[in-house]
Order: structure tokens, then sequence, then C-alpha cells
């Protein structure tokens, strides 16, 4: 096994360059929610290149899967990628390094089943556009994408070194204020003021922010203010992000939200609509699988921090654990900036996240590796067992 495992290490850090000369083009590209066309296209031919099955534009215009291995010689390990990135800041998640991490792993696991005479199984690289609020994962997910692989792994750079991060249930609240229009000067007594209704609604989920429990995050902008200072505003929109440690603590905070903006609309005399087309669950951590992931880590050097506290975010890799087993461990590429500063996106393209990116490949890998010989069906079992014993019981959200 130690073989295979340094065919594996070898041929990632034989890669080191392109690797590098890969997510340089996607960092340099940023694009948003499921317009990543350039990263699509990167990401493909490189794995084509590198003698992957390529299915372009996998269910989503800019997803992707990409295989190697055969179906009935042993489990289908995915390692995932995301590439997209923010507006305004660039890559200031990093995406271009879990795109990275995600292609040096598969290329490892591949060099590994190639090793071996491709007895052992089969590796997915997995594609998965607009993580940062669009969910692709989600569509994937309803596209049956996961069926069929047996664990689900990336990693994610971050602020720390956490191997099993907490990621919050997240639900996206659209909040529309339908008023009525009127001249503001020569008859404001006519109109019904939606922008009123939107401000009475931003201060009362401000106020209620001392009832909710720490864990619990809700933040929001005004993504419709009215047309016109001399127009009474006919609608007005907040777009908020709600947060908390599950679904049973965020179906409260959306009772709370709701409830704040019901009272603002019956204040101003106005209607109002609330939707949440987006929904991320908590990410469910394997722990068979992630006490894995942690062994090959610390053999290749990484030291864990102290748990940084509630610094949690979200993701849709959440939705996916609900599906599959899986783990989402998350790596320091900086210890002075936090994801979604400019700070991040500098060092999300400098030369020192490629140490600290490509150590996660090799874990990851090594993992799957792991779990591919004979030996490992009896920790797929385990992993299988506390899968179904936890996550299944679990209602997902929408
Ligand atoms: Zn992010
Ligand atoms: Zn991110």
């Amino acid at each position: 096994m130690a073989d295979f495992m340094k065919v594996a290490k070898a041929k990632i850090d034989a890669s080191a360059s392109n690797l590098n000369a890969l997510s340089q083009e996607i960092w340099s590209h940023p694009e948003l929610n499921f317009n990543e066309h350039h990263a699509h296209e990167v990401l493909t031919d490189f794995l084509e290149k590198e003698g992957f099955n390529v299915e372009r534009h996998f269910v989503l215009e800019t997803a992707f899967r990409a295989t190697f291995g055969s179906d009935n010689a042993g489990p289908n390990i995915c390692v995932i990628c995301e590439y997209d990135a923010l507006p305004d800041i660039g890559h200031a998640c990093g995406h271009n390094l879990i795109a990275e991490c995600g292609v040096a792993a598969g290329l490892g696991i591949k060099a590994a089943l190639e090793a071996s005479g491709n007895k052992y199984g089969k590796v997915t690289v997995l594609g998965t556009p607009a993580e940062e609020g669009g969910g692709g994962k989600r569509l994937l997910i309803k596209a049956n994408a996961f069926t069929g692989i047996a664990v689900a792994m990336m990693a994610h750079p971050y602020r720390y070194n956490v191997p099993r991060p907490i990621a919050l249930s997240m639900t996206t609240v659209i909040i529309k204020f339908q008023g009525k229009a009127s001249h503001a000067s020569a008859a404001p007594w006519d109109g019904n003021n939606a922008l009123d209704a939107a401000v009475m609604c931003y201060q009362a989920i401000s106020n209620m922010r001392q009832q909710i429990k720490p864990t619990c995050r809700v933040h929001g902008i005004f993504t419709n203010g009215g047309a016109a200072p001399n127009i009474i505003p006919e609608e007005a929109e907040l777009t908020y992000y709600l947060r908390a440690i599950d679904e049973g603590e965020l179906s409260v905070l959306k009772r709370k939200v709701r409830a704040c903006a019901e009272g603002a609309a019956k204040a101003a005399e106005c209607q109002v609509e609330i939707r949440s087309p987006v929904s991320f669950a908590n990410v469910i951590t394997n722990t068979v699988l992630v006490v894995i992931y942690e062994k090959y880590a610390r053999d290749l050097g990484f030291q864990w921090d102290e748990d940084p506290g509630m610094s949690a975010g979200s993701t849709d890799f959440g939705n996916a654990s609900y599906v599959v087993p899986g783990i989402h461990p998350m790596f320091s590429i900086t210890d002075t900036a936090n994801n979604h500063m400019r700070a991040f996106t500098a060092t999300a393209g400098s030369p020192e996240a490629q140490g600290p990116t490509l150590i996660q490949a090799k874990a990851l890998a090594m993992t799957a590796i792991e779990l591919m010989q004979p030996s490992g069906q009896d920790t797929l079992k385990k992993i299988q067992k506390e899968f179904k014993d936890t996550v299944s019981k679990l209602q997902m959200p929408e």
C-alpha cells in the first residue's frame, strides 16, 4: 500500500507547476455563480489531457464530471472542485485552490490506480459551480450526480487548519414589499411607502438579534430601495442570509424574521412576499472518514489550530453531506486574513498558497487509496454505517 501512496504523492509533486498554472488561470479570470465558463474550459482540458474520461457541461452548463477506473473494481471515490469567485473582490474565498486541490488529488489517485493495474476502483473529479450563494451542488444532487459514489471529499482554504469545521445551515431570504407609487411632494398621502416597510423590517431584524442563539447569523442588504426620490417607492426589497447550527434552529430564525417582515408591512400598509430560493444544509463530517484523513494530513506535517470558535460560514457541500458520507476540511493559507477579504484574494493567488494546497491534495488522495484497497472494505462499511445511523434520518432542506 505504501508504494501506491508514494506513487500518488510523486505524481502530485511532478505536476506542481502545471497545477499552479491551472490555479493561476482560474484566479486571474474570476467568474461568478453559474458563469464559470473559462474555469470550466481550463479544468476539463487539463483533466482530459491527463487521461480522464471527461463529461463537459455535466447537468449544468459549467459543471463537469471526470472519471478514471472501473465501476466494478472497487469504490467510486469523489473529489470535488469549486471554482466560482465573488462580486467585486475576485477569488476572495480561494476557490481556485479548491479546484487545484481537487484536480491534484484526482491525479494522485489515478496514478495509484494505474500502478495497481486498475484493480481497485474509480475516481470521480466533480466540478461543482456556484458555491457562493447559487448552490450548484443542490442541483447536481437533484440530478443524482452523487449516486454510486462511496465518499465525497474536498478541502477549502481558510485562515485556520480545521479538519472538522462547523458549517451552518443557511437559507437565502428575499423579502419584497409592494406599496403604492404616488408623487412624493404633490400627493404623498396617496402612496404606500415600500421603502419605509423595508427600513422598518431591517431595523426590526437588527433589534431581534438580541433574542437569537449565539450560533445564529443574520445578515442582509437592500436590493431595491425605490426608483426616484420624487416617487413614493412602490417596491422595495431586502436580501438576507439566515444561518443556524442546524435545520431546527434555522426554522426558528426564519419564523422570527418572517414576523419582522409582516409587522413592517402592516405598519407601512404594504404587501410583503417572502421567498427562500436557496438553502444549504449544515455539513455533517463523517468521523470514520475524517480520522483517516487526519492521520495522513498529520503525516504530511499538518498541524491543527485551536478551535476557532464560531468563525463559521456555510457551504452547499452540506447538502452533499446529507446524500453521501463526506469530509470538508479547511486549511490555512494565511494567518492574517479571513475569507471574503481582499487580502485573502491576494494570498489565494500567491506562491505561498501552493504548498498547503498540495499537502491537502496528497492527504485526500491517500485517504482515497486507503479505502480502495481490499483492506478498505471494512472501513467503507463503517463509514456507511455511521452515515446511515446519523444523516439518513435527517431531512435535507429543499
Ligand atoms: Zn466564500
Ligand atoms: Zn468558499
